[in-house]
């Protein structure tokens, strides 16, 4: 069977796999000069890799780890709340763990306490339908790291809200991440 996969991102580039596994007969065509898409490793800059695109894999429940950790790759455990730096208006340098998490914290948020979502309905809609309910810091951290909650899926918000791997942490892949 001949096949032909349109796009090399990492979408593309593992189907093509797959596809190769079961014997297919396989043609991968990438519009641009370079495989990867969203993923671009930038080594022209400086002496450490720059991600461009993609740069964290997102706990050790996600595919990537296993994929990385099969194929040997360096990784850095990195967690947000303890390792990024945020100024306060008094000048004091202060972890996010510090600043935000001890009271409103990422206790207790279940998933039955967040109602089914309507359809693809977005985030600010889906709030606003909550109504009066305080925003956990962890959907508040969601909403800095991403947009505004009229472009967020609430759908994708409420799975990441009641993920517990989220409170892992991220990897990074040292040697980056093409
Ligand atoms: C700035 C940024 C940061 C991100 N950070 C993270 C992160 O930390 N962790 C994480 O997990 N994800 C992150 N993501 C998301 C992640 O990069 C994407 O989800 C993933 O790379 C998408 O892969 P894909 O193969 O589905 O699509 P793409 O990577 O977009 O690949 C699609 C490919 O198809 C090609 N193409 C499109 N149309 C055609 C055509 N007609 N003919 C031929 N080729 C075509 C494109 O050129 C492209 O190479 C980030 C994305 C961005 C932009």
């Amino acid at each position: 069977m001949k096949t032909l996969v349109i796009g090399a991102g990492i979408a593309g580039l593992s189907a093509a796999q797959e596809l190769r596994k079961a014997n297919h007969q396989v043609i991968l065509l990438e519009a641009r000069s370079r495989v990867g898409g969203r993923i671009h490793t930038d080594r022209s800059f400086a002496e450490v890799p720059i991600e461009l695109g993609a740069e964290f894999i997102h706990s050790s429940q996600v595919p990537t780890y296993s994929l990385a950790q099969k194929l040997g790759l360096r990784t850095f455990h990195y967690n947000q709340h303890n390792d990024t730096l945020v100024r306060l208006p008094d000048g004091a340098l202060r972890t996010i763990a510090e600043v935000g998490t001890q009271k409103q914290g990422y206790d207790n948020v279940r998933l039955v306490d967040w109602p089914e979502v309507n359809g693809e309905e977005s985030l600010e809609a889906y709030l606003e339908r909550l109504g009066e309910r305080p925003i956990p810091f962890k959907l508040q951290e969601y909403i800095s790291d991403f947009d505004h909650p009229r472009y967020l899926s609430a759908k994708a918000a409420r799975e990441y809200l009641c993920d517990p791997s989220a409170e892992e942490g991220d990897y990074r892949l040292l040697d980056g991440y093409d």
